[in-house]
């Protein structure tokens, strides 16, 4: 069926996506290759759907610059195309003096990303903003909000599709072969085997891009790509919470920040739910533990009191794709042509764990770099 692609991205998820949309070209041939029989049906549909502001991200990390790049975009689209929002704000909320400390440790670093409208709250002013919501001070961050994913994924597709970008479902990528000129790439649909070649290929293959990366025989334990999966799970609240905050709310996150910590979102909807939490896994699997519920009411009950223990229910988990082992250091996201592993115009995508869905379009923007050797404007 193809014979030249120029620009083969494995995975539609939103990240492939908005990539596609991104080089998509009438001058180029553009393929997106996803095993699954629809886009966005792993990590991009098991997420928050918080547009993140960029604060927590260690400064001049790719994570923290395209998220704060990836942020402002994404208003700029939900905009002007009508992909469904809400710029919420969130607080982050203190409830001891060493929590206290550490929010100005996250504000600074913050602002050195160049997170917009950050402010510092005193007990008073935050419970001018949420009467229900307790601690001891607070960080204001008017710039967080929710987005519609599955909206952003179905314009990315619309984006590709209009300047020719063809998408092929049921498309399993199970070999990689270093050309002269490329990449042949051999694929398992339902009729079999079959193979083309590439110009360039791209992996956004989510929890499987370490796979995929060694499919290109790349050594994944050495080069530091091999992935931890680490589950998020979340309860439901009763709906007759969901109007007692108005903002997300989130705890000051843990050491280390494997996860941002259990708060508080909203669907578009306006239903509340707590998630996600953090619980490293050997396999793929999305059941919830519903002895976990403990876990919940504990982390959120100090700031949000209004939490009974009886009306949480289990309601989605996802997996995120770390790198950071567990009890490891914090890794950023690996975006990287692999010219200097002997794989010219072979570009890898690891690690693409939260901020991803808010980065997307800036991480889209920088893959065009490396596809064309323009460097990245934050
Ligand atoms: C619990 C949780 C909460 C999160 N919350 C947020 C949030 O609030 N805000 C935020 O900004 N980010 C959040 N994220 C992060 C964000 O969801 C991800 O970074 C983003 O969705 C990753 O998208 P992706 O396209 O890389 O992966 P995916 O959506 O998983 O897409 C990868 C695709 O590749 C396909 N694929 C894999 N192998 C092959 C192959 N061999 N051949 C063909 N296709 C293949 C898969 O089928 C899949 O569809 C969260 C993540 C998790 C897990």
């Amino acid at each position: 069926m193809w014979y030249k692609a120029d620009i083969t991205i494995i995975g539609a998820g939103v990240v492939g996506l908005a990539i596609a949309a991104q080089v998509a070209s009438k001058d180029r041939a553009v393929y997106v290759l996803e095993k699954n029989e629809a886009f966005g049906l792993e990590i991009s549909s098991r997420q928050s759907g918080v547009i993140h502001c960029g604060i927590y991200y260690p400064e001049g990390s790719l994570k923290a610059k395209m998220c704060v790049d990836g942020n402002r975009i994404l208003y700029e689209l939900c905009e002007r195309y009508g992909i469904g929002y809400r710029r919420l704000g969130k607080l982050i909320v203190a409830t001891s003096d060493e929590e206290t400390r550490e929010l100005q440790t996250l504000l600074a670093r913050g602002q050195g990303n160049g997170t917009e409208g950050l402010r510092i709250l005193s007990k008073q002013e935050m419970k001018e903003l949420e009467p229900n919501v307790e601690g001891i001070a607070a960080i204001l961050s008017p710039s967080t909000g929710i987005i519609d994913s599955y909206a952003l994924m179905k314009y990315f597709i619309a984006r590709a599709k209009e300047a020719g970008v063809q998408i092929a479902y049921q498309t399993k990528v199970v070999g990689i072969e270093k050309k002269a000129d490329g990449y042949k790439v051999t694929v398992e649909d339902g009729t079999g085997k079959f193979s083309f070649t590439t110009r360039t290929l791209v992996n956004c293959a989510g929890l499987h891009c370490d796979k995929v990366a060694e499919l290109a025989g790349i050594d994944i334990a050495k080069a530091g790509y091999k992935l931890h999966y680490c589950k998020g799970e979340y309860f439901s609240v009763s709906s007759s919470k969901n109007t007692l905050v108005k903002r997300l709310i989130f705890p000051v996150p843990p050491p280390k920040v494997t996860g941002v910590g259990i708060h508080v979102t909203f669907d578009l909807e306006g239903r509340m739910r707590l998630g996600p939490s953090i619980h490293y896994v050997d396999s793929i699997d999305y059941a919830i533990d519903n002895r976990h519920k403990q876990l919940f009411y504990d982390s959120v009950r100090r700031f949000l009191p209004f939490i009974e223990y009886g009306e949480l229910e289990p309601e989605m988990a996802g997996i995120r794709p770390k790198l950071q082992e567990p009890g490891g250091d914090i890794k950023d996201f690996v975006i990287r042509d692999e010219s200097d592993k002997g794989l010219p115009g072979f570009i890898n995508l690891i690690g693409i764990e939260s901020p991803g869905l808010t980065a997307s379009p800036a991480i889209a923007k920088y893959v065009r770099g490396l596809i064309e050797g323009v460097s990245y404007r934050h």
